[in-house]
């Protein structure tokens, strides 16, 4: 077997919960990738450099913000700024400033943290498929999981042929459990609505007093 990566996040993640596991590891390396940000790695010069050209997403560089050092965040603030002003507008200028104005606009849609972010999960994606072909106990946890957020479903189903000769049947499991997921989903949302309505407001209710909770998690991930 080749393994991507290390899959210990993944058997740690895959464990039985009824959130969805890709959006686990997806927050465990997004935390351990932005944290990274405001280490060592600020004083790299290619770091620099990808920084400067690309900057932090409004999401990264508020977590970024949240974290202690403060100083780090402001050189790369600095220096991202001063790569943005090299635009050089010329205020008389109707071309130059039009120019300027597409660049800047676009400037606010590029992260060096989701870029990273995007490549470790397409890896991820991958292994979770492989380790299904190898190892039978994980496919029974994915047999026995409540699926996953719409997103995550989506990426482990376009990297299902990582699972080889087992594909098929990755992709009937993977399928089964994110149907079943949307399935109570869709029953929780009916109870919700119904018990909105006066005449059954003293029926107990079960599985929907999350159910907008619980779709926001299908339908954004956690
Ligand atoms: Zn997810
Ligand atoms: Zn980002």
């Amino acid at each position: 077997m080749n393994y991507h990566i290390g899959t210990m996040l993944i058997y740690e993640h895959f464990d039985g919960g009824s959130d969805c596991p890709v959006c686990k590891i997806k927050n465990a390396v997004d935390a351990r990738l932005t944290e990274s940000y405001l280490g060592e790695k600020v004083m790299e010069d290619d770091t620099r450099k990808e920084v400067n050209k690309l900057g932090f997403c409004k999401s990264h560089y508020e977590a970024l913000f949240l974290m202690r050092s403060k100083l780090g965040l402001a050189l790369q603030t600095r220096t991202r700024l001063t790569y943005l002003k090299k635009l050089d507008i010329d205020p008389n200028n109707v071309k130059s400033v039009k120019k300027a104005a597409v660049k800047l606009r676009e400037s606010g849609n590029t992260c060096v943290v989701c870029k990273y972010l995007s490549e470790h999960m397409i890896r991820y994606y991958k292994t979770i498929a492989e380790v299904y072909a190898a190892d039978e106990k994980f496919r029974e946890r994915i047999v026995a999981s409540d699926g996953f957020c719409l997103n995550h479903y989506s990426y482990l189903a376009e990297y299902s042929a990582y699972a080889g000769k087992k594909q098929k049947s990755y992709l009937a499991d993977i399928s089964e459990a994110e149907n079943k997921r949307l399935e109570k989903l869709g029953a929780d949302l009916d109870e919700f609505c119904m018990r909105h309505d006066y005449r059954n407001a003293d029926k107990p209710m079960t599985g929907g007093k999350d159910a907008l909770k619980n779709a926001k998690k299908t339908f954004y991930g956690i």
